[in-house]
């Protein structure tokens, strides 16, 4: 492709780049459709946006992604995918989009300093974690307030720490934590998790957790710094203080959708909806993942919506 030809100057001197087929996202969604758009000849141009690997690479040890039956490191995974990827000539580039849009033929991507025009486009932007709207939770966010046990276990050794949640993710977390931390105090809301009960029996026999059962977190209190946190019992009403130096929040996922808000059909809790062929409800628009899902949310459902969406759209391109 004559790179010239594709690459041109708007009024304002920002430079213009069209492409055949734009990948939102590089978690395993859209690195596996970067690879299978790339075997579909539709030279797929990937943005990565802020996280590489997407969720996955938040994760310590993946354990249920086919084909790695000792496990695999998060950001050894999505650093695979990308390789596979690239090496079938996928490209991809640490931008972020900054607006889009799907009104218009080419569709319009902005980042913060280009603007690109693509024939078509698949949306894989993830999902981001959910906040519990606690007073102290945004003050301490980064000062003792984390959602990502992988990036911050580290900087807790020896220290007592809470996580909030009572699902897959923040039993597993839970139990990573106890890698670093002399003590985990699991808040859970209701009397009975909803992990697998795998996690649920390694987190019974881990002798550094404890479990507060129907115990809510009302508010997170420090000085420069989580000092302790303020909970109570849904049952009793009752009140208590737990001191701590960390609280870790594990309570879901919600879909990063703000970008398509009013321009793709959304369902009621936000995720973007797809028919069966991942076509969102503008043609030529795909998307994959969690962005997309509600319902399963694993590394190796979100990979094969993705490489389902490059087939079609390589189809799309094809027509
Ligand atoms: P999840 O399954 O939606 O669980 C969220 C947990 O947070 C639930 O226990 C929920 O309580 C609790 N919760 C929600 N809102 C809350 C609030 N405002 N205050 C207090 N507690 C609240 O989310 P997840 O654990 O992040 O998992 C997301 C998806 O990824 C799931 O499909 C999961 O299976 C998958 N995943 C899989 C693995 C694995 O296979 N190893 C690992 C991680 C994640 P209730 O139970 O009362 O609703």
């Amino acid at each position: 492709m004559d790179e010239d030809m594709n690459e041109s100057k708007d009024k304002s001197g920002k430079s213009v780049q069209r492409e055949k087929l734009i990948i939102l996202g590089a978690g395993p969604a859209g690195l596996a459709a970067a690879l299978y758009a790339a075997r579909g000849e539709c030279n797929p141009l990937v943005l990565t946006g802020t996280e590489l690997g997407g969720q996955a690479s938040l994760t310590n040890m993946i354990e249920n992604y086919p084909g790695f039956p000792e496990g695999v490191g998060g950001v050894e995974l999505a650093t695979l995918m990308q390789k596979h990827a690239e090496h079938f000539g996928a490209r991809v580039e640490m931008d972020t989009a900054t607006s889009v849009n799907l009104a218009q033929r080419p569709f319009e991507v902005k980042t913060y300093d280009k603007t690109y025009l693509a024939e078509c486009l698949i949306i894989a932007t993830g999902a981001s974690p959910v906040h519990l709207n606690v007073p102290g939770e945004k003050e301490y966010t980064g000062q003792g307030v984390s959602y990502c046990a992988t990036c911050d276990g580290w900087f807790f050794r020896n220290k007592k720490v809470i996580v909030v949640g009572g699902g897959d993710s923040a039993l597993e977390e839970a139990i990573f934590l106890t890698r670093f931390v002399s003590e985990v105090t699991l808040v859970h809301r209701r009397d009975s998790f909803r992990a697998g009960a795998i996690l649920q029996s390694r987190l019974e026999a881990n002798k550094k957790i404890k479990v507060r059962f129907d115990t809510v977190l009302n508010e997170i209190v420090g000085e420069n710094g989580v000092k302790k946190v303020i909970v109570s019992n849904v049952k009793t009403g009752e009140k208590a203080e737990i001191e701590t130096d960390g609280v870790f929040i594990f309570i879901g996922k919600k879909p990063n959708t703000e970008l398509f808000e009013k321009q793709l059909e959304l369902d009621e809790r936000g995720y973007i909806k797809v028919d069966d062929k991942m076509q969102t409800s503008v043609d030529g628009v795909y998307a994959a993942g969690e962005v997309s899902d509600p319902i399963f949310r694993q590394v190796v459902t979100s990979a094969g919506m993705g490489a389902a969406a490059a087939m079609q759209a390589a189809k799309h391109l094809g027509d």
